[in-house]
């Protein structure tokens, strides 16, 4: 099958990989950009979530190029998730693409639907081929992950404006073409000291400051959806501390649930006080990483969600009290398909500004180091 799949983030280098190891030819869609936004907001009800559109603004793209197939996640819980794909196939069969959908997910009752799936989505292909595709995907997502966060520490030290930027994408680059698990690890440890060579001589300046970024997990992932945040804060000269791995998210949302553990259970240790239990989406997750960062002494946390994402409205109602607690400064920015680039940035840049402010009155003025300053 010619199988398109949504972007989210770098992820793609990982899912080729995947789908060629179960014999499947896959038909990325180009990189998400202001016209896939709009053309999937164009066939989408206004009162959806942005990461439904974007996602069937990927779909109608990935059909374009000559996909017969669509690969989507599932989900269950009080969040759209879970219908986001069906929705996504009635809308786009109205259209006239009426193409055949296969959804993961975690199974929950009529297992049969499940194994249709995973039939379907394995067919043809030898075991073999198939545990070295899902092993090379697994070392790419992971080693995308690794490259990234390389990345976030690096962008706020380097010498040279832009540098960071222009390395990671040649290094996702070379991930994206490894073939063999020995390639991934080679790139990996050049990237490494890549990526030490570009801030070496800029780390005597004092050291930046570090702000924690929560929220949905596809607006914090995916560029787009959040307006570069990561790159925008590292040219701000802050240094990004992730909270959000989507290898994380498989290990607990696919393999750890498949096996019925618990995994809501540390973050409603660090929420406790604040939230009691799972409200959908990564609610829970956002309240628990935020008491957790605020305890880890970070300068400040950024939380970013979709507009009328229920879950995350629910955090956002909590985390002033998670800022009173813990005096820590905390900036929500919602966004949607009508978010101005200019008045992101300068909310941003009044939110480092403060930050850097507070941190220079605690420590004497002598441990926040900005670019402007
Ligand atoms: S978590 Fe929020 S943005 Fe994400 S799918 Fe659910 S409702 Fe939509």
């Amino acid at each position: 099958m010619r199988v398109t799949f949504p972007h989210l983030g770098n992820a793609y280098i990982a899912v080729e990989s995947l789908l060629r190891g179960l014999g499947h030819e896959p038909v990325t869609p180009p990189p998400t950009n202001r016209r896939t936004l709009e053309r999937g907001s164009f066939h989408s009800p206004a009162e959806l979530c942005l990461p439904f559109k974007i996602a069937l603004g990927n779909m109608l793209d990935g059909l374009d190029q000559g996909a017969d197939c669509v690969l989507m996640i599932g989900g269950w819980g009080p969040c759209r998730l879970g219908y986001y794909a069906e929705i996504q196939r009635l809308l786009l069969e109205a259209v006239g693409r009426d193409v055949e959908f296969i959804t993961l997910e975690v199974p929950r009752g009529i297992y049969s639907r499940y194994w249709n799936h995973f039939r379907r989505l394995t067919s043809g292909a030898r075991l073999g081929h198939v545990l070295r595709g899902a092993r090379l995907a697994w070392a790419k997502l992971n080693a995308v992950e690794a490259l990234e966060n390389l990345a976030l520490q690096t962008r706020p030290r380097e010498t040279q404006h832009a540098m960071t930027t222009q390395f990671l994408k040649r290094q996702l680059d070379l991930v994206r073409r490894a073939a063999s698990l020995k390639e991934v690890e080679d790139v990996l440890h050049s990237a490494r000291q890549g990526f030490l060579q570009l801030r070496e001589s800029g780390s005597g300046q004092g050291w930046p400051l570090r702000l924690g970024v929560v929220g949905e997990i596809y607006t914090v992932v995916e560029p787009l959806a959040n307006l570069n945040l990561e790159e925008r804060l590292g040219n701000l000269g802050v240094e990004v501390v992730r909270t959000i791995s989507l290898a994380g998210w498989v290990t607990d949302h696919i393999f750890k649930k498949a096996l019925g553990c618990d995994i809501t259970a540390p973050l409603r240790r660090l929420a406790a006080g604040y939230l009691r239990g799972f409200v959908g989406g990564h609610g829970l997750e956002t309240i628990a990483r935020s008491a957790a960062l605020a305890k880890e002494r970070v300068d400040g946390i950024v939380h970013i969600l979709p507009l009328s994402c229920m879950p995350e409205v629910v955090a956002k109602g909590i985390l002033p009290a998670v800022s009173r607690d813990h005096q820590i400064p905390v900036l929500s920015l919602v966004v949607d398909e009508h978010t101005a680039e200019c008045g992101f940035q300068t909310r941003l840049e009044a939110f480092v500004d403060f930050v850097q402010r507070r941190v220079g009155q605690r420590v004497g003025q002598k441990q926040a180091c900005l670019p402007w300053s």
